[in-house]
C-alpha cells in the first residue's frame, strides 16, 4: 500500500513503538501514587511535557496532557467560553475549522452561547481583518493553524494581535501544522494551542493543550485535580511517553523532513498536471504546508477516484463527505467559494515521513490511470 494520508493519522515511529511497549511492562504504578513506583511513572510523564513543550516553545508548565485533538479543542473553546462568561456568551470561529471545533461550537450552541463564523478567502485563509467586525461581547475566537484538508497556513499572529486588541482570546488548533512547520507558541500569540500526537508519529488517543499563563479556562473534566486541575483523569502513561518522543523526534527532523517534502510536492503536483486535464490545486497560491495536495480532477466524483485508487494501493483522502451514496462536497472547500461540482471531485493526498520519491512516481502514475478509469465510466471525455 502507498499512504498517502499522513493528515488523517501517521504511522507510528519505531523507536515511539519501543519506548512505549517498555513502558507497558516496566511502568505500571499510578502517577499520583506517593511510592517510590508512582514516582517513577510521574517522572516519565514530566519528561514527555518537556519533550512536547519544546516541540512548541512553550513551558513545560504550560501543557495540560489529554486525549487528542478532539479534546483539546473541545476543552480550549468551552473550557475559555465558560470562565468568561460573565463578559459575554459569544465565541467565533473560523468558516474552516475541523468537525472537532464546530463540535465544541455545537456544544455553546446548545447552551445557550451564540456563535459567530470568520470567513474564508478562495485562497483558503481567513481575513485578520474580520476579527476587528466581531461583536463586542465574543470572548475566545478558533482559528487553526493549518487546515488539515487544504494545508493552507493562517494568520494567526496577526489574528492574535488583533483579537487582543479587542480582549478575545484565542485559540489555536495546531493538530495538522505541529511536527511539519516550526512553532513557537509565545510569538504566535494564541491563548490556547491543541496538538496531537498521532499526527506527528505519535500513537492515537494523546494530545496536549498549550495554555498561555493567566488565559482564562475551566475543565471540562472534573472531580480530581489531575494536569494543574484542568483535566481529571488517571493519565494515559505510555501514550503520554509516545507523544513525548514523537515530539522531541519531530522536532530534530523538522527542518530535513521540510526540505525533503516541499520538492516531492512540487514534483506530485506537476506530476500530475502533466497527466490531468482540468487539474486544479486549492490553496495553491497560499503558504501551504510542505507535505499536502487538495487537487479537483474534474469529472471524477471524489468517492469513485478514492475505491480506484484503494483497488490499485494507494491510500488517500476524499475531500467530500460521501453519506448513503450521495457526495457532499466539503465545507472548506465550500468556504472557499469552490463550486459544488469541481468541489465533490476533490482529493486530499498527503505525504509524510515513510513516503520515498519512488511511492510518488508510481501514485502519480496510479491516479492518472484511476481518473482516466472514473472519467470514462462516467461518460466523461478524457
Ligand atoms: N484538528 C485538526 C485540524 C485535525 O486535523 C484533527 C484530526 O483529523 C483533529 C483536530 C482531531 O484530532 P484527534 O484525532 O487527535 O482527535
Amino acid at each position: 500500500m502507498i499512504y498517502l494520508d499522513h493528515n488523517a493519522s501517521t504511522p507510528i515511529r519505531p523507536e515511539v513503538r519501543d519506548a512505549m511497549a517498555a513502558s507497558l511492562e516496566s511502568l505500571y504504578a499510578n502517577p499520583s501514587s506517593m511510592h517510590r513506583e508512582g514516582q517513577r511513572s510521574r517522572a516519565a510523564i514530566e519528561r514527555a511535557r518537556e519533550q512536547v513543550a519544546a516541540l512548541v516553545g512553550a513551558s513545560p508548565g504550560d501543557v495540560v496532557f489529554l486525549s487528542g485533538g478532539t479534546e483539546g479543542d473541545h476543552e480550549a473553546l468551552i473550557g475559555a467560553a465558560w470562565a468568561q462568561e460573565s463578559r459575554g456568551r459569544r465565541v467565533a470561529i473560523s468558516e474552516l475549522e475541523h468537525h472537532a471545533v464546530h463540535g465544541a461550537a455545537d456544544v455553546l450552541k446548545r447552551l445557550g452561547f451564540a456563535v459567530e463564523h470568520l470567513a474564508a478567502t478562495r485562497e483558503g485563509y481567513v481575513d485578520p481583518r474580520g476579527v476587528d467586525l466581531l461583536a463586542r461581547d465574543t470572548t475566545v475566537l478558533s482559528l487553526m493553524l493549518a487546515n488539515n484538508e487544504t494545508g493552507v497556513i493562517q494568520p494567526v499572529a496577526e489574528v492574535a494581535e488583533r483579537a487582543a486588541a479587542r480582549g478575545i482570546r484565542l485559540h489555536c488548533d495546531a493538530v495538522q501544522a505541529a511536527g511539519k512547520i516550526p512553532i513557537h507558541a509565545p510569538s504566535l500569540g494564541a491563548d490556547y494551542l491543541v496538538i496531537s500526537a498521532h499526527k506527528l508519529g505519535g500513537p492515537k488517543g494523546a494530545g496536549a493543550l498549550i495554555v498561555r499563563r493567566g488565559a482564562p479556562l475551566e475543565p471540562l473534566l472534573r472531580g480530581s485535580g489531575h494536569e494543574h486541575g484542568l483535566r481529571g483523569g488517571t493519565e494515559n502513561l505510555s501514550g503520554i511517553i509516545g507523544f513525548g518522543l514523537a515530539a522531541e523526534l519531530a522536532a530534530r527532523d523538522l527542518e530535513s523532513e521540510r526540505a525533503r517534502l516541499i520538492p516531492m510536492r512540487a514534483r506530485l503536483e506537476s506530476g500530475l498536471r502533466e497527466a490531468v486535464a482540468g487539474l486544479v490545486i486549492h490553496g495553491e497560491r497560499a503558504p501551504r504546508l510542505p507535505n499536502t495536495v487538495n487537487a479537483s480532477f474534474p469529472g471524477a466524483r471524489s468517492d469513485h477516484l478514492l475505491m480506484a485508487l484503494d483497488a490499485r494501493g494507494v491510500a488517500v483522502s476524499a475531500g467530500a463527505a460521501c453519506a448513503s451514496g450521495a457526495v457532499e462536497p466539503s465545507p472548506v472547500l465550500t468556504a472557499m467559494g469552490v463550486p459544488r461540482d469541481l468541489a465533490v471531485c476533490a482529493l486530499r493526498i498527503s505525504i509524510g515521513r515513510t513516503t520515498t520519491a519512488e511511492e510518488l512516481e508510481q501514485a502519480i502514475a496510479k491516479i492518472a490511470e484511476s481518473v482516466r478509469v472514473v472519467r470514462g465510466a462516467a461518460g466523461v471525455a478524457r
